[in-house]
Order: C-alpha cells, then sequence, then structure tokens
C-alpha cells in the first residue's frame, strides 16, 4: 500500500527545487518562482496518469471529498448513499456539507451492495458514493445502472484504491467525480494530500474555486480574482505537491511490485482450502495494496487473529471487525451524534436511526474477513515465510474451534 516505503532522492530534488526559490504556495508570486508551479504539474501529471480531463488537488483526502461534494451541488437535505464499510472520512465529508449520510449494506467486494442501494433510495438520494475499499472496486455497472435509473450522482471515494482500473478506466475516472487521498499510509503520498478528479469542466472549475475561498482564479492579480461563489481553504503546498510529483512518477512500478507481491502470497494462503477471497468485479484492475480474505467463521477468524498477535506477527493484518476506524460496529461518536457544534435536524436523525439498523449482512462478512497488507518492500523469501507463518496460524485456528 505506502507509497512512503519507497522514499528516495526523487523526493529530495522535487522538494528542493522548491526550496529554491522558497515559494511555497501553489497560486501567485509569478516572478520570484521562477518556473516552479509543482501543483500544477502535478495535475497535469493525474490527467495524463488516470486519463480524466480534470484534476484539482486538495490539502487532503477528506477535503477532496468535501469539495466533490460541494462541486456536485451535495447540501442540507440530501441524502448520500455509502457503504458501513469505509474510513471515517466519507461520511465526515457527507455531513461537513450539511447533507445526510445513508450507511447501507455491503456484500463480498467489501463495498457497497446493490440491492441494499436500491432498498435506500428515498426522493431526497442525490448521490451514491461507493468507496474502493483495500485497493479494489465496486460493481460499478450495477451501481451506474442504478444512477441513471433514479438520476443519481455517483461520486467515488477512491481515496484507498490509486491506480487501481475497472473494465479498463481508472477508479476515481468513472462517476460525476472521484477521489484521491495522498495521506502517509495511501498508495502514493504528499504527506498530506488529495484531489478531485473529474471530465466535466463545471464540476472542475466549482472545485477550483471552492478549494481556494472562491477565487475564480481569472485575474493575473489574486486581489482583483472575482468570487462567484463562497468557498474554503482546502489548498495543497507547493512542498507537498512536490513529493506527489515525484511519487505519481514511481506509481507503475509501485503496482507491479504490489501485483507481484500480491499474487505469491494469494498463492499461498490458497492451499488451505477453508479460505475464500474477496470478490473482484474485475480481477484485473485490482492495485493489489492488500490481499483481502475470509475464514468460515467468527470463531476461527478471532482464534487466528488471537494466534498471530501472541506470535507477535499480526502487524499488516487488519482485522476491521473490531477496528475503531473503519466500520459502523465502533462508530459510537457517529450513532450518538458526538458533534462539537449542532447538525441539522435531518442528520440527528439519520445517525441516531443507526443505532438500531440492522447491519447483519455486513457483519456476516466483516466478522470473516482480514485484510492483509502489501509491502513494498519485501523479498520474495519474506513472502514466503509470511505466508507459511499465516498459514500455520490459520491451520491452527481451524484444528481448535
Ligand atoms: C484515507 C481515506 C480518506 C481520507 O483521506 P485523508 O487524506 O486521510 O484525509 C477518505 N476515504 C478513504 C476510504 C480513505 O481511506
Amino acid at each position: 500500500m505506502p507509497g512512503f516505503e519507497l522514499w528516495g532522492e526523487e523526493e529530495r530534488k522535487h522538494v528542493n527545487d522548491v526550496l529554491e526559490t522558497g515559494i511555497l504556495m501553489r497560486y501567485g508570486f509569478d516572478g520570484p518562482r521562477k518556473g516552479i508551479w509543482k501543483s500544477k504539474e502535478l495535475e497535469k501529471a493525474i490527467t495524463e496518469t488516470f486519463n480524466c480531463k480534470y484534476a484539482q488537488l486538495t490539502s487532503s483526502g477528506t477535503a477532496a471529498l468535501t469539495t466533490a461534494m460541494a462541486a456536485l451541488g451535495i447540501g442540507v437535505g440530501d441524502e448520500v448513499i455509502m457503504p458501513s464499510f469505509t474510513f471515517v472520512a466519507s461520511f465526515e465529508a457527507v455531513l461537513s456539507v450539511g447533507a445526510t449520510p445513508i450507511l447501507v449494506d455491503i456484500d463480498n467486494t467489501l463495498t457497497l451492495n446493490p440491492e441494499a442501494v436500491k432498498k435506500a433510495i428515498t426522493t431526497k438520494t442525490k448521490c451514491i458514493m461507493p468507496v474502493h475499499m483495500c485497493g479494489s472496486m465496486a460493481n460499478l455497472d450495477a451501481l451506474q445502472t442504478i444512477c441513471k435509473e433514479h438520476n443519481l450522482l455517483l461520486l467515488e471515494d477512491a481515496c484507498q484504491s490509486i491506480g487501481a482500473t475497472y473494465k479498463g478506466k481508472y477508479l476515481g475516472t468513472i462517476g460525476n467525480a472521484g477521489t484521491f487521498s495522498f495521506d502517509f499510509v495511501k498508495t502514493i503520498t504528499c504527506a498530506e494530500g488529495g484531489a478531485v478528479l473529474t471530465n466535466d469542466e463545471k464540476v472542475y472549475t466549482n472545485c477550483d474555486g471552492f478549494t481556494d475561498h472562491g477565487h475564480d482564479h481569472n485575474g493575473v492579480d489574486r486581489g482583483a480574482d472575482l468570487h462567484p461563489f463562497l468557498g474554503y481553504n482546502f489548498r495543497i503546498s507547493e512542498l507537498h505537491a512536490a513529493v506527489g510529483l515525484a511519487q505519481i512518477n514511481k506509481l507503475q512500478n509501485f503496482l507491479s511490485i504490489q501485483r507481484k507481491n500480491h499474487a505469491a502470497l494469494k498463492n499461498i494462503l490458497a492451499q488451505v482450502p477453508e479460505v475464500s477471497f474477496r470478490e473482484i468485479p474485475d480481477a484485473n484492475g485490482d492495485s493489489c495494496t492488500f490481499l483481502s480474505w475470509f475464514l468460515p467463521s467468527e470463531k476461527i477468524t478471532t482464534a487466528f487473529v488471537e494466534e498471530m498477535k501472541q506470535q507477535g506477527i499480526l502487524a499488516g493484518n487488519f482485522y476491521w471487525y473490531a477496528n475503531n476506524w473503519h466500520y459502523i460496529k465502533q462508530w459510537h461518536h457517529l450513532k450518538e451524534v458526538k458533534s462539537l457544534y449542532n447538525f441539522n435536524e435531518e442528520q440527528k436523525a439519520a445517525l441516531l436511526k443507526l443505532q438500531t439498523q440492522n447491519f447483519e449482512q455486513s457483519d456476516a462478512i466483516m466478522k470473516c474477513c482480514i485484510s492483509t497488507s502489501i509491502s513494498l518492500l519485501w523479498t520474495d523469501e519474506q513472502i514466503q515465510e509470511k505466508g507459511n507463518k499465516m498459514v500455520n496460524a490459520i491451520k491452527k485456528a481451524l484444528a481448535t474451534n
């Protein structure tokens, strides 16, 4: 998963270009910056790498999601259908624009179950937001069909799946908009940063202004810019963009290492007949940041986790079901509306409803699911050793449960 594992001279060089001019801001200072425009360069690299028309950098992936919502006109009274398994940032962004998150069950793709989505549609539904978790994709054909039928927006949270594709198109470029995160543990990193990708010029123009206080960026003088709408400051800095520029140039290399290591580990685990794997709607498009797999029962899965813990080798294996940040079960702050400021009534009602909502189908999947993060640094011997240790722990859990 993480680009930080292969940090080096390339990042240093791009950062030094910025340090030499001292112009750390992405806008203005045209003379003193001496032709160094790292943010603009990175946006261009994103559009070229992922074959989309427009990209807007932001200060984080969360900011990218918030920006995308605003740019798509999602706000108070609008419902956004999203999965019960994601990182908290997905619902934070929905709430931040005053909209209402509607959480629904996942299926074996580890993201939105199209049937659950259909059932959740109301007259207030405005957007469907699949989250392409752990490097792989949602069933986008089914979700696009639902969007067309009900005239809904599709916003892809592709923060964890940079470089993954679905039927030949990059995740994040298929919906009305998509988002990436470049935080420190993502496939490529800027330290902190994110991007909104879109093929819609209007959505892009909205993103461009929204992330910079509403500036229309039409003038040569920032002070003379007009403000056609309200915005915020979700800008990325030139230092962060410089790191991202080095990283995006390494992306294809990262992906090929991930795919090789993922295949090797999967081969080892597949020798255990009781192990099954996540459903991948387009297996060729998996970015392979994680290998997500299932054991036959909750008891066996928790026994495996305990065994790995006891041996001190659990690191890199994520049991999301018990995790505080990625699954509805532990989102008590959300379900109890523990906000520092007042939410609108529709938001409050929807969140309180989560306390009694049935997530049996998601529970059944997540109880038995482990995601193993794939390192860029593993040697073939290390993969074999790691795989063997995992297989032994699995066999022990199976034998005793
Ligand atoms: C990381 C992540 C985000 C948020 O990105 P940040 O850059 O950390 O703000 C959003 N959604 C998902 C699914 C993520 O994994």
